[in-house]
């Protein structure tokens, strides 16, 4: 794995991205910006998932100046995400956003960007400039490839940002096609100081879009690149930040929450350990502690596979061995499998 890409931090509220703070995960409303109690709700909820950072949609005046009352009600930074209109951006500057979000395809004649920047600067608020592989501008050089041409137009906002005396800058490069996302942030990532939010745009629903993004956000931390990340699905942003956690453990760069273990089980099983895990796997999202958990099918195998997990549970019939650090501490009636696990995660 390579060493984490060194980046100039900034900071959007009370949140690091960049430099050597952890890798930061954020995730999207999916509510009307303007109903701000719905906003507010789905928020909470995801702040309880352990979300960072919050970008909402402002399609609107009304939105942007929804923020306000927005901010009052939850605890994390809101990032305004802008397009088309620059006159929106300042609103909600004014409504207390922490960070913005452009898109250079649909914001980027420089005197616009000029006022923008100005009033950011005031405030010290960050802006990432977004660029999406789908809504590229038309002025675009089409010899270029997609990837080439996303950094072009982020480089060319940052140079007329640079111009302006703002450096709190952020940048992201997102496609649908994974090799092009990886081949436009290996290349932004060498000519810019910037940290980098990454993710994988309109992923898909939960079963593919979390493997997209999973390959492909993976790809580039697995590299040391990336401060940021937002896993983009069709569903409730709570899975977002799920997902979001998961590819970080998976690559031992945040510990949050418990890790399980389970085995896949086969003919050698005398259980239903996909029932069990799957009912150990809803336990868990209440355990906020970094404890590893397995859920193993066999005694054979089971406490060796799974030697490295705090606790576990290897299953014979109606019986199954709890061990701890792959040795076996006592054995547990069927019936009891699931309240004496939790139990025990509990203590540890
Ligand atoms: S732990 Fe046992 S039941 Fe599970 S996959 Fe391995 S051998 Fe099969």
């Amino acid at each position: 794995m390579n060493p984490r890409r060194s980046s100039k931090p900034i900071r959007i509220g009370n949140v690091t991205v960049g430099g050597s703070a952890p890798i930061v995960v954020q995730s999207m409303t999916k509510t009307d910006t303007r109903d701000v109690m719905s906003t507010i709700d789905q928020i909470k909820e995801i702040e309880d998932c352990g979300c960072e950072l919050v970008r909402v949609a402002v399609p609107d005046t009304e939105a942007a100046q929804a923020i306000s009352a927005i901010k009052r009600g939850i605890s994390i930074p809101i990032i305004a995400d802008i397009h088309f209109d620059y006159r929106l951006a300042l609103l909600a500057l004014e409504a207390g956003c922490d960070g913005l979000r452009l898109n250079p395809g649909n914001i980027s004649e420089p005197e616009k960007v000029k006022v923008i920047a100005q009033a950011a600067k005031e405030r010290s608020v960050p802006i990432r400039i977004g660029v999406n592989a789908g809504s590229l501008s038309k002025t675009a050089n089409p010899q270029l490839t997609i990837a080439q041409q996303m950094v072009e137009a982020a480089l060319k906002q940052i140079q007329l940002l640079e111009s302006l005396d703002f450096d709190l800058i952020k940048v992201s490069l997102k496609a649908f096609d994974v090799p092009t996302t990886i081949e436009a942030y290996q290349d932004i990532a060498q000519r810019i100081p910037y940290p980098l939010h990454i993710g994988i745009t309109e992923a898909g629903t939960p079963r593919t879009g979390i493997i997209r993004s999973a390959v492909g956000i993976g790809t580039l931390l697995y590299q040391g690149i990336g401060d940021t990340i937002r896993v983009s699905l069709t569903t409730h942003p709570r899975e977002e930040v799920i997902a979001a956690y998961e590819i970080l453990k998976s690559l031992n760069l945040r510990r949050h929450g418990p890790i399980l273990v389970s085995c896949p089980s086969c003919g050698r099983a005398e259980v239903d350990v996909v029932k069990l895990a799957e009912a150990v796997e809803e336990e868990l999202l209440k355990v906020s502690k970094p404890i590893k958990v397995a859920v193993m099918g066999c005694v054979v195998n089971g406490p060796g596979e799974a030697k490295d997990a705090d606790i576990g549970i290897a299953c014979g019939k109606g019986r199954a061995v709890l061990f701890k650090k792959g040795k076996k501490i006592r054995t547990i009636q069927e019936k009891d499998f699931l309240t004496v696990l939790m139990a025990e995660v509990e203590r540890f």
